[in-house]
């Protein structure tokens, strides 16, 4: 029963790739790992990996994690110049006793490990920075200029894994970090139980602890789309701003469930199952 969900329309493409690898047999790990590598290497998304958006003073920086199904995790915060951030996480937690890598740091990490260090800004990501400065925009979030991808895959031998990969928020003041590295907030996998991730307002995920707090509630026995609902409508009540600060979920547990579920209408998430093949899905709101 392999299964793989990921948010916003760029899941869709990066859906394929994660699925020929379940298909093929391999562990979940890599399929999301694959998966999202596809949507990092694209330059036409424009919200994570090469060609992001850049920062407010013209740099790209690059936040993931990743998780498999023992509980281990890895990181990257604030990587420049590396177009596939998720595998970078993946070595920090296969290749190295850390959680976590920052910056120089996690740069440094990378090309030890064998990564490229390339330039990530595309015309298309240095016209939009120049334009931002001429128009003085100082709007952090719509729904063209975030959307980060995270993706949880079940696979044949029933184990869940996650990752997500962001260039945070077009714009972002320079050094700013979001909830897709923060282990718990952007994302979160209990191979016993179901796996979340975030995607929208990172600070709002990290304030909330999102994808932790919606697998709790599927450990305490509601299915992941109760779970999301139910975290979602909490969110809406601790932040009294919510509707300029959106945020979003989608998670799956053991049992191959899905759910997702955000505060703001417009969120789709890509499903790619058995019985259905692969399709895109707009979320419910509440
Ligand atoms: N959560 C991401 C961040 O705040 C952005 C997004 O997914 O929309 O960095």
């Amino acid at each position: 029963m392999s299964i793989v969900i990921s948010t916003w329309k760029h899941g869709y493409v990066a859906n394929e790739t994660a699925w020929k690898i379940l298909s093929s047999g391999r562990k979940a790990i890599d399929a999301v790992e694959k998966g999202i590598n596809v949507a990092e290497l694209a330059p036409e998304v424009h919200t994570v990996g090469y060609g992001c958006y850049p920062d407010r003073d013209g740099t790209i920086t690059l936040d993931a994690s990743i998780m498999d199904d023992k509980g281990n995790c890895g990181a990257v915060t604030y990587l420049q110049n590396i177009k596939t951030p998720v595998s970078v996480a993946r070595k920090v937690m296969e290749d190295s006793s850390h959680v976590m890598l920052s910056g120089e740091g996690a740069l440094k990490f990378a090309i030890e490990q064998g990564f490229k260090e390339e330039n990530l800004l595309t015309d298309f990501s240095k016209d939009s920075w120049e334009k931002w400065k001429s128009e003085k925009i100082d709007k952090p979030v719509d729904m063209h200029n975030h959307d980060t991808i995270g993706m949880l895959a079940i696979d044949n031998s029933g184990n869940l894994a996650g990752a997500c990969s962001t260039g945070g928020m077009a714009f972002k003041q320079h050094g700013r970090i979001g909830d897709s590295p923060i282990i718990g907030a952007g994302l979160f996998v209990d191979n016993d139980i179901g796996a979340a991730a975030g995607t929208g307002y990172g600070e709002v995920i990290m304030k909330t602890v999102g994808s932790f707090a919606i697998v709790e509630q599927i450990r305490l026995g509601l299915s992941p789309q109760e779970a999301c609902e139910k975290i979602i409508a909490n969110t809406k009540t601790k932040i009294p701003n919510i509707d300029e600060m959106p945020v979003y979920y989608i998670a799956l547990n053991k049992q191959g469930e899905i759910g997702a579920c955000g505060t703001k209408k417009g969120f789709e998430y890509a499903l790619y199952n058995n019985e259905n093949g692969n399709r895109l899905i707009e979320a419910n709101i509440i």
